[in-house]
């Protein structure tokens, strides 16, 4: 690839006009429509007659509806990302919530239907050839259906919990835009948003270091009291719904949707315990390299070494398709199409939404992918993850729309996959030994990252979730519950912890997805059990990856391990092997 690349993605073939496009506003009728007509077909059916055909078609509109959804609200994701100031792109925004919540109503009804189904008719419903396809999800509804309350109830919740519970997550957003840290840069003070601000906190030299981190904490601090009520109040929403459902356990949720056992987590959790020792090891190491007695939670991403050379984003392209290409030519194929087809966004301009996402248009076969692209190498860790993303989705396309829907753990392995394919790339073809230190630092701060930093969130979330359960938890309180998560996490090796990650860590705050943390560990480790796989099988593995994603939609992890990988994720053994492959990096560390 010898071309130069624009790094400005194409909207226009998705809906052209941007957010004035009247070609969308066609589109969003189209779904209003599809509602009602399918809200209507609902209401209709017959549970004492059961009418096969009727709920074929019932399923195919509702695939058809959901595809034209997603489609709808990816390109109202990319409309907002690529300019803040896009007055009409945000009501678009606005709109999108009416539009969910008016979805959600009818999954309801849908619902409401499936559990009523008689266990017999049930049966013979799911075994006919047009829903054969569907049986894992199908159940899965029906299972869910039927621990909900009665439809009035689920109806209500679902209104109440547009003010009642993900309000609070709006509140989160609104607090944190309005906070300031202000931090002395040339003898003058300034006023950054908190995001510029933690752009800071990787300083080179160590006192600026701990002075970005010393004004971020004194800004948490200051509106800690008023996070405290919107973490609290989410949180409480969502222990009463548990109430009502008869559940006691808060990890029921997030592992449900995780499609994911109990048995699973904590062999994945012990696994990560029994090896904390190697990196208990790089920490010290990387103390002594920065000439400290112990590392302080703010040293840990310092830099060490020499600054690194820049990418411009064609030759950041080119590394990312030749590398690929050695692992799987289709894989490259399809890198090369989405840079050479403009389905990435990746220009450094003001106005832009920060971080990284890719998101999907089932309808029209294709992804986008946003960030802002400055030629770092950890730039080009984030285009290859939101690549990885993004073949998933490409491998999936003629895959049944129900069957599309995976969950969070499975949906990071192959964007994990792809960012570890070109980690390792960089690290060998470092040409200095110093270089391919730093590279490989790049590695292990991912393993520390994952199973430090994540297994402090981890422990955080389930202990705050419990002591909420008897009433608030108050500002002193959830900062000692973060520290003590963090120095279990950490083994106890650090000089200084962070207090106030409860409130500056926006994980805590999503109200969409419960436990918005394990989920990443569980990819980062996933993915390493199949590269490792990978390695060993060689030529043959790109096929077999490819119909292992193609699974991730249609059934537990458990069985797609077992399906594809042959190993029992409820057993250490495969996380042993896949944490192993971490540990060989931090031992090459070492050495070097
Ligand atoms: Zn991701």
């Amino acid at each position: 690839m010898s071309v130069t690349l624009t790094p400005v993605w194409d909207l226009d073939t998705i809906f052209p006009g941007g957010s004035d496009s009247k070609e969308y506003r066609e589109h969003v009728q189209q779904i209003r429509e599809d509602i009602t007509l399918l809200s209507q077909q609902v209401t209709h059916i017959n549970l004492s007659s059961i009418n096969l055909d009727e709920w074929a078609k019932l399923f195919i509109n509702l695939e058809k509806l959901q595809k034209e959804f997603r489609e709808a609200s990816a390109f109202v994701s990319c409309l907002s990302a690529q300019d803040v100031k896009d007055e009409q792109a945000n009501l678009l925004v606005a709109e999108r919530s009416d539009l969910l919540a008016e979805m959600e109503g009818l999954i309801t009804l849908i619902d409401q239907k499936v559990a009523g189904v008689p266990e017999k008719e049930w049966e013979e419903l799911i075994s006919t050839p047009e829903l054969k396809e569907l049986d894992f999800v199908l159940r899965e509804k029906r299972d869910k259906a039927q621990k909900q309350l009665s439809k009035e109830v689920e109806m209500l919740k679902n209104d109440l919990s547009v003010d009642g519970y993900h309000a609070w997550n709006q509140m989160y957003g609104t607090i944190v835009g309005k906070m300031n840290v202000e931090l002395e840069e040339d003898g003058e003070i300034k006023a950054y948003s908190v995001g510029q601000a933690a752009n800071k906190a990787n300083h080179p030299d160590r006192k600026n270091r701990k002075y970005v981190f010393d004004q971020m904490s004194k800004a948490w601090k200051k509106d800690a009291d008023l996070i405290s009520q919107t973490l609290n109040h989410l949180a409480g929403f969502r222990l009463q719904t548990y109430k009502h459902y008869g559940w006691d356990n808060v990890l029921k949720e997030p592992l449900e949707k995780n499609r994911m056992k109990q048995e699973t987590l904590d062999a994945m959790w012990g696994a990560i315990e029994r090896n904390k020792h190697h990196f208990v090891k790089y920490l010290d190491r990387k103390a002594e390299l920065l000439e400290l007695d112990k590392l302080s939670v703010y040293d840990i991403g310092a830099p060490i070494g020499k600054k690194e050379e820049k990418k411009s984003y064609s030759d950041g392209a080119a590394f990312i398709v030749n590398h690929f290409a050695k692992f799987s030519p289709k894989m490259a194929d399809f890198a090369q199409m989405a840079f050479e087809k403009n389905w990435i966004e990746a220009e450094d301009r003001p106005g832009k939404r920060p971080g990284g996402f890719c998101t999907s248009f089932p309808n029209s076969e294709q992804t986008r992918i946003f960030m802002t692209y400055s030629g770092t190498s950890s730039n080009i860790a984030t285009l290859a993850h939101e690549l990885g993303h993004a073949y998933h989705q490409h491998v999936m396309n003629d895959v049944n729309g129900l069957n599309q829907r995976y969950a969070m753990n499975v949906a990071e392995t192959a964007s994990t996959f792809a960012e570890m394919i070109v980690a390792d790339a960089s690290v060998q073809s470092a040409a200095t030994k110093e270089e391919k230190r730093s590279q490989l630092e790049v590695k292990i701060q991912r393993s520390i990252a994952f199973f430090m930093n994540i297994h402090a969130r981890f422990l955080f979330e389930t202990r705050f979730y419990e002591e909420r359960k008897k009433g608030m938890v108050s500002v002193d309180r959830l900062n000692q519950l973060m520290v003590e998560a963090q120095k279990e996490a950490y083994c106890d090796r650090l000089d200084e912890y962070d207090p106030n990650f409860w409130a500056s860590k926006m994980h805590f705050h999503i109200t969409g997805v419960p436990f918005y943390n394990f989920p990443y560990t569980f990819g980062y480790l996933f993915s390493l059990g199949i590269y490792k796989h990978a390695q060993e099988k060689g030529g043959s593995f790109e096929d077999d990856y490819i119909v292992l994603l193609r699974d991730t939609g249609r059934m537990s992890v458990e069985e797609l391990a077992q399906k594809h990988l042959h190993v029992d994720l409820t057993k250490d053994g495969f996380w042993e092997e896949a944490i192993s492959l971490c540990v060989e990096d931090v031992e090459t560390f070492l050495q070097l």
